[in-house]
């Protein structure tokens, strides 16, 4: 997408009409903005617009659940018509391909361009291209949801399989070690799990506490750890790691991310492409304009944690700056620190609080049923795992 000025500069002028709130992209940065804004009464009048191509809105941090048939799609991956039902938020079903910061406009791919007084920018990431011989066609990536069915799709084929299958994840961050726990644990003793990862340990940049648990996961699993190992190839049946080829069935990839690409003078980017915005998470020179989550090189980490409390701060900033007050800084709040380690099992640090085990993952999943984008969904969600817990103790007596 490009973010541009045209030849006008921008008017600091008064807006006479109900303002108009265009949001690009509709993840844990776009949606939950337009939802916060709803609650402020300041902004009854304004028209708020999620510009956003997919279909379904991604609750990512659940996607694993996803494998081992924990939680439905639908939990993790709920469609923008049913989440925006009930609110005054319009739904923009396309790209926003260009940004002219000037006219104050978004063009669209297919639709006419959209004008706004006030933009919020939460285009978030894509997973990070590497250039290993046979990677784009062997192996697959877990991030959209079309990612998530064909990762299930597959191991559903390797389950059935009677021989010995051997599946390497490649990337010990927390998605590579949350896909390889859930993955030995869809697929069973009968599968070698690999975790392979370039550095010297995993999850370099999580406390210790979470590491030690995620240790334990592992090899109570059988997954077996390469450190300090290279990729160098991938193929149908078999992968190459420091040089030397070993049978393989299955590749994902999880080797990190990087910003939706951005072009055009306007904005200055970091050395990760993600555009510097100022304090109160302001565009440089644009008081109505704010770019949060991935996209924005903030001081907090790339995180749906992160992304959501920008989206609180960008909503009330919205309000205070539409009736003329100074807009806050962005406080970045560290809640802690959750993993999925398996099925039914999870990690959770917390504010010097470490839980592993199954009330790890009950609490991580309690957590994140609070963290659910709508009431109406959560309460969706809650009541099938109840059913489930309800079914299971039936069935038990
Ligand atoms: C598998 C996986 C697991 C994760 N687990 C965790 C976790 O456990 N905890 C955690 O805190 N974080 C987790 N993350 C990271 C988290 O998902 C991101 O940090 C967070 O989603 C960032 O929010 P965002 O709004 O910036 O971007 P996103 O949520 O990625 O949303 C960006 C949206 O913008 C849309 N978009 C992009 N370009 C355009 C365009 N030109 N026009 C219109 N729309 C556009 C995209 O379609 C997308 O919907 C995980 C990520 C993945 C992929």
């Amino acid at each position: 997408m490009i973010l541009a000025p045209s030849k006008f500069s921008p008017q600091k002028k008064a807006i006479g009409h109900a303002p108009r709130i265009v949001i690009v992209g509709g993840g844990f940065g776009g949606l939950y903005t337009a939802l916060y804004l709803q609650k402020y009464h300041q902004l009854q009048n304004a028209s708020i617009t999620l510009i956003e191509p997919r279909q379904n809105f991604l609750f990512t941090p659940l996607l694993y659940e996803v494998l081992t048939d924990e939680m439905l799609l639908w939990e993790v991956a709920p469609s923008y018509d049913s989440l925006l039902a009930g609110t005054t938020i319009q739904w923009c079903q396309d790209w926003a391909d260009y940004i002219d910061l000037g006219q104050q406009q978004v063009r669209l791919r297919q639709a006419e361009p959209l004008a706004y007084d006030y933009l919020v920018v939460a285009t978030g990431a894509k997973t990070r291209p590497l250039s290993i011989p046979g990677l784009p066609d062997h192996a697959l990536t877990f991030r959209s949801l079309d990612d998530v069915v064909g990762v299930k799709a597959r191991l559903d084929h390797l389950a059935r399989i009677s021989s010995p299958v051997v599946v390497t994840v490649m990337g010990a961050g927390a998605s590579g070690v949350e896909l390889a726990t859930k993955v030995a644990d869809r697929l069973g003793p009968r599968a070698t799990v690999r975790l392979v990862d370039r550095s010297e340990q995993i999850l370099k940049l999580f406390p210790q506490g979470l590491r030690r648990q995620a240790l334990r996961a592992l090899k109570q699993r059988g997954v077996a750890l390469h450190l300090k190992t290279t990729v160098d190839e991938v193929g149908a049946n078999h992968i190459c790691l420091n040089g030397e080829p070993h049978v393989n069935h299955l590749t994902l990839g999880a080797t990190g991310t990087e910003p939706m690409p951005w072009s055009g003078t306007a904005v200055t980017t970091n050395e990760r492409g993600q555009v510097s915005v100022r304090p109160t998470l302001q565009l440089q020179d644009y008081d109505n304009v704010f770019v949060i989550g991935d996209a924005a090189a903030q001081a907090s980490p790339d995180t749906a944690q992160a992304a959501y409390q920008a989206a609180a701060t960008v909503a009330r900033n919205l309000a205070k700056i539409s009736g003329g007050r100074r807009p806050h800084r962005f406080r970045y709040i560290h809640l802690g620190d959750m993993l999925a380690l398996g099925k039914g099992a999870g990690g959770v640090c917390s504010f010097g609080l470490n839980l592993g085990g199954r009330l790890g993952g009950l609490v991580r999943r309690m957590v994140y049923l609070h963290r659910m984008p709508t009431n109406h969904h959560r309460f969706k969600v809650a009541r099938r795992a109840l059913r489930l817990v309800l079914g299971q103790r039936s069935a038990r007596t």
